[in-house]
Order: structure tokens, then sequence, then C-alpha cells
């Protein structure tokens, strides 16, 4: 109010003396008044009118000329106007400069509103999912990729992790598409194409599979010529004991070339294991009389605490050899006359399968890496005691395909628990 008044001060003083002048000349001080009030507020209304034109056409256009008040207020709005513009300009900049990036990138980008409809999308995504600039823009992306796998991940709306699809334009290259969701239910579509990726993989996994294929049959050989020496009474005992050797040695390579048959037959398989319903009574009385086997030299406690009446739906001799995986490296791994708890149980609708023991546990730097193939703690001990550095891998691979979770915890020199938790819908309670 202060800075009205003293910009207006003047003004006010002239009219004022104004109309005391013509009233001392000529009296009727209050018409004086009020052709003074009038003109004042005429004027007021004028530049009032001025400034709201000004305000109409979105500051755009030259200031309007004003005098004294008007003159302050038009001043702060243009001040502001120039800064707003600049702002603009700005953030117009980094918008063209973060869409001829994103233009520009290699990868399928596509930005969708929360019905799926397509909002914006780059020219890779343009090129590889056939999607037309003119008619597309607002179409929901599943009418445009009708892929069922994309389908059910879009509906799914679970994206942790991404999904591969054949790219809708060229059925031979392969597209790894993630959907990322931001903002207010927004999202990100990011598809990448990993053809390339793709036949390298299968390139190493044919080649892995082939290897082990090729040796299987001479190994099987050497390994039947060995048993036969190492059974000769004949042969004197320096060099039975050396045929003695030779023939632990092919085994371990016969063990590693069948895990890493089955690794491979694992990877070529389809990514969903089948969903045969097992009763696990069956399973657990072999991993019971298994593990007698195994254990006996080592005088272990082993006990089987089972939920019998709980079922699972899978694949039964991938299960198989994920529980006696796990509990022959229990056993492996577990010195004499420790303890070994298989548990089979129910928890939150899951099944979960649990193998607890008491051995030389592991250390929590290598706990992640477990999985990798011939990944070990200890090569000696594991070499030692007849492991292949595959078992974990194959584990992994069977989970990965039943959609279960491989939880391990461990404590060096106390123990360690291996649990497997399987999803709901492949958990049968009765
Ligand atoms: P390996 O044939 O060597 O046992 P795995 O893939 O089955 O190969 O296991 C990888 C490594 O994990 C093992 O070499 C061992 O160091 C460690 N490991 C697995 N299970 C256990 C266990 N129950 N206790 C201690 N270490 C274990």
């Amino acid at each position: 109010l202060n800075r009205i008044w003293n910009r207006e001060s003047g003004r006010i003083l002239f009219a004022a003396s104004a109309v005391a002048l013509l009233t001392i000349l000529f009296d009727n001080f209050f018409i004086w008044l009020s052709l003074a009030l009038f003109i004042y507020v005429c004027w007021l209304l004028i530049n009032l009118a001025r400034l709201d034109e000004w305000v109409e056409k979105s500051l755009r256009t030259d200031p309007p000329d004003a005098r004294g008040l008007w003159e302050d207020i038009v001043l702060t709005l243009y001040r502001y106007r120039n800064r707003n513009q600049k702002r603009q300009k700005k953030l117009v900049n980094r918008l063209t400069q973060f869409q001829e990036a994103t233009q520009a990138l290699p990868d399928v980008v596509i930005v969708l509103d929360s019905e799926w409809g397509v909002q914006w999308a780059n020219k890779t995504a343009i090129r590889m999912l056939s999607i037309k600039a003119a008619t597309d823009i607002g179409q929901r992306i599943s009418n445009i990729v009708r892929n069922p796998v994309f389908v059910d991940y879009l509906e799914g709306e679970d994206f942790s992790e991404p999904v591969k699809i054949p790219a809708p334009v060229d059925n031979s290259l392969t597209l790894l598409v993630h959907i990322v969701p931001y903002g207010k239910k927004r999202y990100l579509l990011v598809a990448r194409d990993i053809t390339k990726l793709e036949r390298l993989e299968k390139v190493r996994q044919d080649f892995v599979a082939n290897v082990s294929h090729e040796m299987r049959t001479p190994l099987t050989v050497i390994n039947g010529y060995l048993e036969t020496l190492c059974d000769d009474d004949s042969i004197e005992s320096a060099t039975a004991n050396l045929y003695e050797q030779m023939h632990q040695q092919s085994m371990r390579m016969q063990n590693i070339v069948n895990d890493l048959l089955l690794l491979a037959k694992l990877e070529s398989a389809d990514s969903q294991a089948t969903r045969n319903e097992i009763s696990l009574a069956g399973l657990l009385s072999i991993l019971k009389e298994e593990s007698e086997g195994l254990s006996r030299s080592k005088q272990l406690n082993i006990q089987f605490e089972a939920d019998t009446s709980l079922k699972l739906r899978g694949s039964e001799s991938e299960l198989h050899s994920v529980f006696s995986n796990l509990l022959s490296n229990a056993i492996r791994y577990t010195p004499e006359h420790g303890l070994i708890t298989v548990r089979w149980y129910c928890k939150d609708n899951k099944a979960n399968f649990e193998v607890q023991d008491t051995g030389i546990g592991i250390a929590t730097q290598h706990i992640d890496r477990l999985t990798e193939r011939f990944y070990r703690v200890d090569v000696g001990r594991s070499r030692h005691s007849g492991g292949t550095g595959l078992g974990l891998a194959i584990v992994k691979h069977v989970l990965l395909r039943h959609r279960a979770v491989l939880n391990i915890s461990s404590e060096e020199g106390v123990g360690s628990c291996f649990q497997v938790v399987f999803p709901k819908d492949r958990t049968i309670i009765e």
C-alpha cells in the first residue's frame, strides 16, 4: 500500500490542489471533488483495460504505455514475462536435446500412458515394431505388438524381469523387452535387439553340448577297460594302484561330462518346466536311500522332517537332481558325526525344501557366486570329495524353470542352510 501511495501521492496532491483552487474561485466543493474523482477513476479504468488487453494476449506483445502506479505493475509483469520466456526456451532446448538423444538411441523407446496407449516412440521403435506415427499414436501397445508372451507380460504387471520376443517386423530377430514404470502410472517400454547375443549364446551352448556328447563314448570305453583292469587280481599292487587312480579320474571326467550334458539339456528346453503332480513321499525315500550310501563312511546323522501331504507341480527328474545335489553337498561338506536335517514343509501357501547341515559353512563373500559354473570355495576339497563344480549351477537352472527361489544362509565353521521356496501355483496343499 505504501508503494502505491508513494507512486500516486503527487498525482493525488495535484488533484486535491486543483479541487481546492477551483473551490476558492468558484465555490461548489463537491462538484469539483466529484469531477476530480471521475477523471481519476476514468484514468484508472483506461489503464486497467490496457493491462487487461496485454494480459489477455499472454503478455506476448509489447507492454502498454503506462504511468505512475501502472508503470510499476507493467514493469513487474514485463520482467516476469522475460524471465519466464528464458526459462521456457531453456526447457524447450533441453527437451529437444533429450528427444534427439532418445531418437538416436539404437534401442526401442516408447512412452506409454496408464492405459498402455502409445504416447511417443523413437525412430528405432517405429522401425523395429513397425509403428505408424500417423495412426498408432494413442493406440494400445498390445494392439501393435500382439505376441502372446508380451501380452501376458503386460497383463501380469510384474515388470521386475524383461521378456524375450521375436521382433514384429522380422521373426528371425529377438527383442529383449523391459517395461519400466515411472511417475504416476506411466511406463517406459525399452527393447533391445539381442539377436547377435542369442546366436553367440547358442553357439556356446551347442559347442559345450557337442564336446560333452563326443567325449561321452570314448570316456565310457576307457572307464570300462580301467574297471576291468582294476578288478584283475593278477596285476601287481603298484600297477593296480595306478589303474585305480586312473579309474577315479576318468569317473570324475564322466561325472563332469554328464553334468555338462544335463545343463545343456536344461538350457535348450522350454523356459518353463512341466507341471506334473509329484508326491514327495517317493522322492524323499529315494533321497534317504542315496544319502545312506553316501554318508555311511562319515557316520552322519541325517534326519527327515517331511509333510508328505504337501505335493508339487513340476518335473520329477529335474527336482530329484536338485534335491539330491543339495543333500550330497551337505554330506560332502559336513565332517564326521555331523547332523543334517532335510525339511519339506509349507509356509505362506508355498512349498519349502530345506537342507540344513552342521558342516564347514561358507564365508559370506562366496555365497552370491556359488551357483556359477565351476565356482568352488575350495577347489581341492571339492575335487577330493568328488564334486564337479556344476551341482549348484544345475540347481539354479532347474529352479529357474520352476520359478522357485534358492536362499542360502551359512556361517563358517557352524553350518549352512539351503532353502528352496516354490511358488504358490506349483504348490499343492491337501
Ligand atoms: P561341487 O561339485 O564343488 O560341490 P557345487 O556347485 O555343488 O559344486 O557347489 C559349489 C561350491 O559351493 C562347492 O564347491 C562348495 O565350496 C560350496 N558348497 C556347496 N554346498 C555346500 C555346503 N552344504 N556346505 C559348504 N559349502 C558348500
